[in-house]
This record gives structure tokens, C-alpha cells and sequence, in this order.
């Protein structure tokens, strides 16, 4: 490990009791949740972001927007998951936190200290019934993918097999994104072709 990464663990804070599958999906379309697949063969087989989190991730990707040079900028993602019977996970992002106290923040770089994991900590003491599902940030103008900064935070503070890493890129129109997971091997996907990249700006309503 970087000796530079602290050793925390995102922990749930509570015995979790996963969710029944069915139980999950139909909360999910309910609330009229937009399901996102995985790409690249990952543990990680779907997401459903609820109306909100899009919502709210649209909206601090555009006020991000307004410094110069636009920083990159993130925040974790809370919900509950499910597993499929071939053992995959299926994900419910039903709350999005932005990250408080970052370490160090530029244009090019992200990076997310202790202190931040501590406040995310306490904070997740507000959403008892759910955990930590992983976590977002921004890439302006430099496109999704995941980045050797990255995988250091996603190994460091990210190590369940559900966990994932949403990476956009607010300075195009559509502001491309991606959802980046384990594989089987429990090495991360870290580039999605071009093709595959979610139009965030499709899953306003
Ligand atoms: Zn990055």
C-alpha cells in the first residue's frame, strides 16, 4: 500500500442484511430508479440510481463547473444491494453524499484523505439503513476512466467486491460517465469503451 494512504476501512456500521433481490428491483422501478449495467464482465452486474442521486451528482458536477480552473470533485454513494443467483451484485444508489474535507484537489487530481473518510464516517450515522456502495468524482475535460490515483483510493478505502467507482466527465455536453467494478479476479476495470459511456444528461427526467 502507499505509504501516503491511510489504513481505513469504509466498514458498514451496522450488521448489514442484504436485500432480496426481487424486493430490490421492484423498490427500484417504484421509484422510478434509472438501471445502469456494468461493463467489463464485473462482479458488479447493475446499478439503479435513484432520481435523486442523479439529481444531486447533475448538480454538483455543474457547480463544479464554475471554478476556474474546473477542480475535479467527488462524493460517495449510499444504498443497498442485492445478489443475483449467479452470485453478481445489483445495486441500489439511493442517496449521494459530496466528500467533505478532500486532501488535495486540482484540476487533474482527486484525492481523498482520512479526513475525509472520517467525515463520511459520521455522516453515514445519518442513513442507518443504508452502506456505503463506493464512491463518484469528476474528470473535467480528461474524459471516465480510472486513473493510478484512483485505483491507490479504490484499494485503500474500497476493497468490498460491491463496491464501486463513478468517474464523469462534466466539461462535455453530455456529461460521459462510467461505472468501474471489480472483475471476478478482483482486478478493477479501469476504461470503458467510448461507445458504452453513460449519458448522465439521458437519465435527467
Ligand atoms: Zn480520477
Amino acid at each position: 500500500m502507499n505509504k501516503d494512504q491511510p489504513h481505513i476501512q469504509i466498514q458498514p456500521r451496522r450488521p448489514f442484511v442484504q436485500q432480496d433481490l426481487d424486493e430490490l428491483v421492484s423498490s427500484a422501478h417504484a421509484h422510478n430508479a434509472s438501471e445502469q449495467w456494468v461493463y467489463g464482465n464485473c462482479q458488479v452486474e447493475r446499478c439503479f440510481f435513484y432520481p435523486e442521486v442523479v439529481q444531486d451528482i447533475d448538480t454538483w458536477a455543474t457547480n463544479s463547473l464554475e471554478s476556474t480552473p474546473v477542480a475535479e470533485t467527488g462524493g460517495f454513494l449510499l444504498g443497498n444491494y442485492a445478489m443475483t443467483p449467479i452470485d453478481s451484485y445489483i445495486l441500489a444508489v439511493q442517496h449521494f453524499l459530496p466528500a467533505e474535507h478532500i486532501s488535495f484537489q486540482s484540476s487533474h487530481r482527486l484525492r481523498m484523505g482520512p479526513a475525509s473518510m472520517l467525515a463520511l464516517d459520521k455522516a453515514q450515522l445519518a442513513y442507518p439503513d443504508q452502506l456505503v456502495l463506493g464512491w463518484f468524482h469528476t474528470h473535467p475535460g480528461h474524459t471516465p476512466f480510472f486513473s493510478e490515483i484512483d485505483l491507490g483510493t479504490h484499494e485503500a478505502f474500497f476493497k468490498m467486491p460491491y463496491h464501486i467507482g463513478v468517474v464523469m466527465d462534466p466539461c462535455q455536453e453530455t456529461y460521459p460517465t462510467a461505472i468501474f467494478a471489480r472483475r471476478e479476479d478482483k482486478t478493477m476495470v479501469t476504461h470503458w469503451n467510448p461507445i458504452e459511456w453513460i449519458k448522465w444528461e439521458d437519465l435527467r427526467n
